[in-house]
C-alpha cells in the first residue's frame, strides 16, 4: 500500500521508527515531515539521522533553514521552513543543488516554500495520540513507494 500508520507511544518509539526510516530510504530521496509545533518533527528527524549513521548531536535548523549532514558516503539535509518568510529566499540558499544530489532531504513546515520545493518522495504526517503519537506517511513517487514498501510492519 502507499499509505500506512504507525502509533509511537514515546519519544524513544519515535527515535527508534526514524532508523527504520533511514533503512527504508538508503539515504536518499526528499521526504515532507507534516504536524504542528511539538508534535515530533524534529524528534523523528533526528531518529532519521541517527539511523543514516550520524552520532553527533542534531539541532533544529530554525534560523539556519538548513543543516548539512555529510555522513560518510551519505548526505543528508535537514530543513525547517517555519520562519521563511518568502518561498522566493530558498532560492539564494542554492537549495536547488541539495535536492539535485542523491541525498536524502528532511523538510518540516515544507508548505512555506511551496513552488519552490521539489515534490516529496513520502510524506510523514504526525498527530497526538493519548500521550504519544500516531505516525502517517504517504509514498508520492515510486521512490517513496519503496520506501513505505519496507515501512510495513
Ligand atoms: P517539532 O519538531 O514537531 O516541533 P519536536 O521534535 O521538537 O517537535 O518534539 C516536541 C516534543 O515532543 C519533545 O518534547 C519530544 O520529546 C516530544 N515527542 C516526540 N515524539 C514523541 C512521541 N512519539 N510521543 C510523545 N512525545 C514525543
Ligand atoms: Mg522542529
Amino acid at each position: 500500500s502507499s499509505t500506512g500508520s504507525v502509533v509511537l507511544p514515546d519519544e524513544e518509539a519515535m527515535v527508534a521508527f526514524g532508523q527504520v526510516i533511514a533503512d527504508a530510504s538508503d539515504a536518499h530521496g526528499v521526504i515532507f515531515l507534516l504536524g504542528d509545533l511539538g508534535m515530533g518533527k524534529t524528534t523523528l528527524s533526528r531518529g532519521i539521522l541517527r539511523g543514516c549513521g550520524h552520532q553527533g548531536s542534531v539541532k533544529s535548523p530554525t534560523y539556519t533553514l538548513v543543516e548539512p549532514y555529510a555522513i560518510g558516503d551519505k548526505q543528508v539535509y535537514h530543513f525547517d521552513l517555519y520562519r521563511l518568510s518568502d518561498p522566493e529566499e530558498l532560492e539564494f540558499l542554492g537549495i536547488r543543488d541539495y535536492f539535485d544530489e542523491q541525498a536524502l532531504c528532511l523538510v518540516e513546515w515544507p508548505d512555506k516554500g511551496r513552488g519552490i520545493l521539489p515534490q516529496a518522495d513520502l510524506l510523514l504526517s504526525i498527530e497526538l495520540e493519548g500521550q504519544g503519537r500516531k505516525l502517517h506517511w504517504t509514498a508520492q513517487t515510486e521512490l517513496g513507494q519503496a520506501m513505505a514498501d519496507k515501512l510495513e510492519t
